[in-house]
């Protein structure tokens, strides 16, 4: 068994934060050891942010903490103990400047995550931590599951080294084993599986009694009714215990090809426009801004923002249906006699003689609509004269299919319970020594730098107070 003081299990955007929060102790003789099983660290920071890396946002915690979801409270001893000017500031000392953008979001001022990760790395070997890639836990134990052969005894890598001093042993799929007296799981969610996050932390934390609230995807496209030529569910197998195993109800999977209208939508960008949630008839949000029609369905700033209630619903078994307002501006009387008064004067045209009034209707369109959106819109709404046109300009109504899962959604809500961590060090409450930071937490929230800010803050106090220096 290899031994340090402090092991710290996922290098990502949390786990090397941490490593700079251990490195502040004074008494971490036996070292901090981060276990990364990607042959690189901080594979997910490199796509963050379209490879910008929106890697916090400024805001007040008063404006900060309304876009943390369940609740705020287990994130606000650590926000206040690493806000965000303070890690501009910790990033900008360690060579790293920052521009701060519209929406109060931060980003290197070179746009370059791949500054980031580097910049994090530099300051967590800094710190005095060694870390290990090609490395994946595969069994991690609890003082309390291992006999004391597990803890001390001659481990299968021939060591030898007989250390009492181990609370927890960790046997890596390489077959290697290290124990260590603090256990820090930043393993993540499941949100990109191939960037290394499979939630196998979810996975120990219910092996060791731990509650998680129940995982699911959040800020990712909602698929509308018809979308995709086919909805087979798809429910990936990483093994017993596993978070992931368990069915998603309304998983649409991303490679799942588009129809006709999906196709016709495909590629659309819709700005200021109203966007209205419902679950059966009780409205769940309401939303003001861009949507972007992709081949995964319909994602962009407002699609992201209510996508968490809306997969919330449909997981719950909720019939959820959209309305897109197109013309959020004016209201639906005075659309509809622009609408008349449009279509007496494509009438009048010349040019509309002969024309049959489907073709009107395209000339009509074509002066309410983005060329690109008419196609998609008239397979959404067939029947459409212009007379029911306002109508379904301002309710343009979708039900919703599903929604892209794990495989490309940005972010995982759910984790490890508020309940089981005490929030001023981020330590279990059932397992002494054992802490939880990141993504794993159940703390997820909205686009604009609040994800990376609950891993950075998180993973610094975890590493802080596993060191014994929190403040
Ligand atoms: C496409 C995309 C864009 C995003 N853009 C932004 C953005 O601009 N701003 C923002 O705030 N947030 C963004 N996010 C969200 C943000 O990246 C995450 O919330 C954040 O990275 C979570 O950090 P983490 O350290 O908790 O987990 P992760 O970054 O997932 O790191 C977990 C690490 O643990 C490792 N690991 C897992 N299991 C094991 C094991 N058994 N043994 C050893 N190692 C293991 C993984 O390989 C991984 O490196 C984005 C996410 C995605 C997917």
């Amino acid at each position: 068994m290899i031994y340090r003081d402090i092991i710290i299990i996922g290098g990502g955007a949390a786990g090397l934060m941490a490593a700079v929060g251990a490195g502040t102790a004074t008494h971490c003789a036996d070292g901090i050891l981060i276990l990364e099983k990607m042959p690189r660290p901080g594979r997910k920071i490199i796509i963050t942010g379209k490879g910008r890396c929106n890697f916090t946002n400024v805001k007040p915690w008063s404006d900060f903490s309304a876009h943390i979801h369940p609740k705020a409270g287990l994130l606000k001893s650590a926000f206040y103990n690493l806000p965000p000017e303070s890690l501009s500031e910790m990033f900008r000392q360690a060579g790293l400047d920052s521009v701060v953008e519209r929406g109060d979001r931060a980003f290197p001022a070179s746009y370059r995550s791949a500054d980031v990760v580097d910049t994090l790395v530099r300051m967590a070997r800094q710190a005095g931590a060694e870390i290990l890639c090609g490395k994946e836990a595969a069994d991690v134990r609890t003082a309390v599951q291992c006999s004391a052969e597990d803890l001390c005894g001659s481990d299968k890598a021939g060591l030898q080294d007989m250390d009492s001093r181990a609370r927890f042993r960790i046997q890596c799929s390489d077959g290697s084993i290290y124990g260590c007296r603090k256990l820090i799981v930043s393993t993540g969610g499941l949100s990109y599986p191939a960037s290394g996050s499979t939630g196998d932390g979810l996975g120990w934390a219910e092996e060791w009694s731990i509650r998680t609230s129940p995982t699911f995807p959040s800020l990712t496209a909602i698929v509308p009714a018809g979308y995709k030529a086919a909805a087979a569910p798809g429910t990936p197998d990483h093994g017993p215990h596993h978070p992931a195993k368990r069915p998603l109800k309304g998983h649409i999977d991303r490679s799942i090809p588009m129809s006709a209208k999906g196709k016709a939508l495909n590629g659309v960008q819709l700005k200021n426009i109203g966007l209205s949630v419902y679950a059966g008839d009780g409205i769940l949000c309401e939303e003001t801004g861009d949507i972007d029609f992709t081949d995964g369905g319909l994602e962009g700033p407002a699609g992201f923002k209510v996508s968490r209630k809306c997969v919330n619903a449909i997981s719950n078994g909720a019939r959820v249906h959209i309305v897109i307002d197109l013309k959020p501006a004016v209201n639906q009387d005075v659309l509809a006699k622009r609408i008349e008064a449009l279509w007496r004067e494509i009438g009048n045209d010349r040019r509309s003689t002969g024309k049959t009034s489907s073709e009107r209707l395209a000339v009509l369109l074509g002066k309410l609509l983005p060329r690109d959106l008419i196609r998609g819109f008239l397979l959404y709404n067939p029947g459409l004269d212009h007379t029911k046109l306002a109508s379904a300009l301002k309710n343009w109504r979708m039900d919703i299919a599903g929604y892209v899962g794990y495989e490309r959604c940005v972010v995982t809500a759910g984790g490890i319970c508020s309940s089981e961590i005490s929030p001023r060090t981020l330590e279990c409450k059932k397992i002494p020594g054992l802490y939880f930071a990141g993504e794993i937490l159940d703390l997820d929230g909205d686009t604009g730098g609040y994800n990376l800010h609950i891993a950075f803050s998180t993973g610094y106090l975890a590493g802080q107070s596993a060191a014994g220096s929190a403040t």
